[in-house]
């Protein structure tokens, strides 16, 4: 398969930890189906915590334009932030749905999905009864796209 970012010949084909994927040795990006995406992000996520803070603000940015073919199908490739925010960029394609992660957005990614994560299950042990509104509208927000981003990854298979 070619790399859909740099034109790359060859993406190599492999696993990271237990999950299968491709991966430009050029540009750093990685394809990986949408099922294993999840299991992907867990994994980089704890092997990047060992080595930075991931609980640091990650400032909201434009990204770069979308990869315009999937490398598999050849399906047009569509943009979309990640958990629904602005502060990182996925390309997910509409026929086989894979996803295209590039390298440069890969850290941020995983940083994101931890954060999101550690966030979610530090709210759920101190919750409180005397939780405001605001608080549980964000944690609202926050499960509804953390669902969504779940239910998005079984939607296709
Ligand atoms: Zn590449
Ligand atoms: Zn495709």
């Amino acid at each position: 398969m070619r790399c859909p970012r740099c034109g790359t010949d060859d993406l190599v084909q492999g696993r990271y930890h237990k999950v299968p994927l491709s991966r430009c040795d050029k540009c750093g990006g990685v394809y990986v189906e949408i099922k294993h995406n999840v299991h992907f992000l867990d994994a980089l996520a704890k092997d990047l915590a060992a080595e930075v803070n991931l609980d640091t603000e990650i400032p909201p940015h434009e990204g770069q334009d979308a990869v315009a073919l999937c490398p598999r199908c050849s399906g047009a490739m569509e943009r979309f932030g990640y958990l629904g925010t602005n502060r990182v960029y996925l390309d997910r394609c509409g026929r086989c749905m894979a996803l295209w992660h590039d390298g440069d957005e890969l850290g941020t990614t995983a940083a994101l999905h931890a954060r999101t994560t550690m966030r979610l299950q530090s709210r759920a042990v101190s919750r409180r009864e005397d939780e405001d509104d605001q608080e549980r509208r964000l944690h609202s927000m926050m499960m509804s796209r953390i669902a969504m981003s779940r239910g998005f990854t079984m939607g296709g298979f």
